[in-house]
């Protein structure tokens, strides 16, 4: 079994970009987000379970998620979103366990999520990488990204944890501010090789 590697940082960060250069380098890399989006679509226990929480109209008739309709109650519950996560992140946890005994050749794999320490997940890596970049900096890039304002941004970054307290609890940090990346990203990868 390859060691598991946890990818994570801020809104902004480059976690996106880093899990990219990474693949480059030939390894695997289980993205969270888009894993959660698919188990959301296809994973029976997760559609009973919103189902049985907030209603038949979470799903379409086609069977497709009603991401509308999800993101309506969300939007208007606060507890809401907290469901929703209590049903997903456990099978996405036991999916990416799945996913890792498939990667036998890798000598390490690494899992993206933007919620690594806010989870309990943190405890099932070997190592944590953490994306980091000046506030500023990833502020002009989200509104870049997404078309949007710096307030929602603003909004965003103060729900979740803060720069220092994840950079202190990772193992490894690359900054990016610059194109600087890559070298932080191979020397990091030589340092887990070696492992
Ligand atoms: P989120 O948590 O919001 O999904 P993320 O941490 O995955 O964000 P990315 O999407 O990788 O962040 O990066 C945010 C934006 O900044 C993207 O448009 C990306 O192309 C750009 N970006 C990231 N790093 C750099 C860099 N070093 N130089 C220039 N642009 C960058």
């Amino acid at each position: 079994k390859p060691l598991s590697i946890g990818l994570t940082g801020g809104i902004g960060s480059g976690k996106s970009l880093v899990a990219d250069f990474f693949r480059q380098l030939g390894i695997p890399v289980y993205t969270s987000d888009i894993e959660a989006k698919k188990l959301m679509q296809t994973d029976d226990l997760i559609r009973s379970s919103l189902i049985e929480a907030f209603g038949e109209s979470v799903y379409l008739k086609s069977g497709d998620l009603n991401r509308v309709k999800l993101a309506e109650v969300i939007f208007s519950n606060n507890e809401a979103l907290k469901k929703v996560n209590a049903i997903v992140h456990p099978q996405v946890r036991l999916h990416f366990q799945e996913w890792v005994l498939k990667q036998t050749e890798a000598p390490y794999v690494i899992q993206e999520s933007a919620i690594i320490f806010d989870t309990g997940l943190y405890k099932n890596f070997d190592k944590i990488i953490t994306v980091t970049a000046d506030e500023s900096i990833r502020i002009d890039r989200v509104v870049e990204r997404d078309s949007c304002t710096k307030e929602s941004v603003l909004e965003r970054m103060s729900k979740q944890m803060s720069e220092q307290e994840r950079i202190v609890k990772s193992d490894f940090v690359i900054y990016n501010n610059s194109e600087l990346v890559i070298p932080q990203i191979i020397a990091i990868h030589n340092q887990l090789l070696e492992l």
